[in-house]
Parts: C-alpha cells; structure tokens; sequence
C-alpha cells in the first residue's frame, strides 16, 4: 500500500480497509494544526491507487466501507473524484460506504447533483472538522470559511443525502472569544442536522503558529476549567439530535447517541467536573498529547 502520510484514522470507523488518494492538506494553515504540515499537497497518482485497490481486493474481497486518506481527499472536482469512486467499486464491487474527511471549502465546487452522482458512487459519510461557527474565532485560527459558508455547504450535503460529521474545537478563541465561540458555534451547528457532533480540546502544540502567538502575549489560551465551561455553554446551546462525542479529556462517558434525551445528564456531568474535577490531571494528560 501507497502511504505517504501519517495515516490519521476515525476512531470510530473500522481500521480496515484505507485507500489514500491525496497526499497532505490542501489548506495546511490552520494555526493549530500540525498533522501535514511538512507533507506539500499531491494527488496520489492513479497508478499507485489502481496498485492499492489490487491489493485491497486479493485481502478483503468483501469489503463494504472504506475511509479515503489523507487529509482532504474530496478536495477534487467531481470529474476527477467519480473516476476514482468508480474504480473503488469495480476492485471492490461490494462496497456500500465510503467515508472520508472533508474541508467546508471542497463542498464548494461540486453541485448538488454531482454530490448526489457521488452518493450513488458510494460516499455516503463525511467528517467535516469544522471548529467553530463564530467568524472571528474562524478567522483567529485561520480556518479559510466564514459561518455563513458553513451552513451553505452543509446544506447541499444534506440536500444530497450525504451524512456528515461536525467537529467544535473546544478553546479555539481563547479567553477573548470563548463565549462568543461556544455560543455561536452551536447556533450554527443546531440550524443543521448533523449525524456526529464531536468536540476535542484545542492543545497548543510546538511549532504552531497559535502557540508562538500565545507566548507573544496576542492568544491567551483556557485553562482546562474553563474549557469546560465553555463546553457546557456549547452543549446548552446544542439543540440538534445527534450522536455526541467528546474527546475532553474528563468526558468518556459523555460521548453517545441520543444528544438531546441525555443533553441534561451531560450538562451535569460537566457541572461536576468543573467543580470537583482534577484539573492539575487533565492540565497533565494534555500535556503529553503529541499531536492532534
Ligand atoms: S486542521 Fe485540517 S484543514 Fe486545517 S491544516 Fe490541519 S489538516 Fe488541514
């Protein structure tokens, strides 16, 4: 197999089989990130993926799902992304779901008909790593989208019958933006219909634009109560059903199906947290994160 990247995987999707077709991000600037930043953006060459997809067929013939690598890898215009969704189900011809991660901004140059072409194809899953709904955070971070191309994108994916994947990066405005961020991301996120909610921790990591601007004194980032607190503000904004995940930390047993019916207990559970919570531990666990 052709894997150029570090392979970052959905945890929540099944290990096996995963097909790159990109190399990198095509954005590769949001200011905390670090997972491409040393990989330049490729499309893998056709002849490699047709190799892979060889591969994949003699070892799992039956294979019904498959995650899309690297970063963006619907970054494509529909003419050249049809071809490769096509060749996945001639090599794999029992493939029902194919899923991948996706920028707000590749929605842009597809229609609705051509995302309802790639349905039929077999995307029928996108995970969109959204961050925020409030335009200054958005543009705080560098993101590349405003709010109001959230909800536009979101809307032809849904038109389209595409499900998909919505991410809040708890701590992304900082204490100037928090509730502003909390707030407004979730009005935005709520006028959708999202299948996963998911919210992770902003952790600043070495080498990353946001965390040279917070020891210049411009990013004063949350303390980890904080951090809660502004994912309380979040989840009592939330007014979408979905399934929630949460990667904070303090939240495993946050995370599940039926937001709404268990809105009240996760409310309470962060409650808790802030006040009897171990914040010098999860200060700890934080600090030996590695990468996103
Ligand atoms: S967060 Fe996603 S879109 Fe932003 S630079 Fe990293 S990989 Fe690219």
């Amino acid at each position: 197999m052709h894997f150029t990247d570090t392979v970052y995987r959905n945890p929540y999707w099944p290990t096996f089989p995963l097909l790159q077709i990109t190399q990198g991000c095509t954005h590769n600037s949001c200011k905390f990130c670090t997972m491409y930043r040393d990989v330049p953006f490729r499309l893998q060459p056709t002849e490699w993926i047709e190799e892979d997809l060889r591969e994949l067929a003699m070892l799992s013939p039956d294979a019904k799902t498959i995650q899309l690598l690297s970063a963006n890898p619907l970054c494509m215009t529909y003419d050249k992304l049809a071809p490769i969704l096509e060749m996945i189900n001639r090599y794999l011809p029992k493939m029902e779901y194919i899923y991948a991660a996706m920028r707000v901004t590749d929605i842009k140059n597809k229609t609705v008909s051509e995302l309802k072409g790639l349905r039929e194809l077999g995307l029928r899953e996108i995970s969109l790593g959204v961050e925020s709904g409030d335009d200054r955070t958005l543009e705080r971070i560098n993101k590349g989208y405003r709010a109001a191309d959230i909800t536009e994108q979101c809307r032809k994916l849904e038109a389209a019958g595409i499900d998909y994947w919505m991410t809040f990066l708890n701590g992304a405005g900082g204490k100037e933006l928090s509730h502003d961020h909390a707030v407004n991301s979730a009005k935005v996120f709520s006028s959708l219909n999202p299948m996963v909610v998911g919210t992770g921790g902003l952790t600043l990591f070495e080498g990353t634009p946001l965390l040279t601007q917070a020891r210049r004194g411009e990013f004063e980032p949350l303390s980890e109560a904080e951090m809660l607190a502004e994912l309380k503000t979040f989840v009592e904004n939330l007014t979408c059903d979905c399934y929630f995940i949460t990667h904070h930390t303090s939240g495993a047993q946050l995370t599940g199906p039926d937001f709404l019916e268990r809105k009240p207990r996760i409310i309470a559970s962060l409650e808790y947290e802030i006040k009897h919570g171990d914040m010098e531990r999860l200060a700890y666990v934080r600090s030996r994160k590695t990468s996103l």
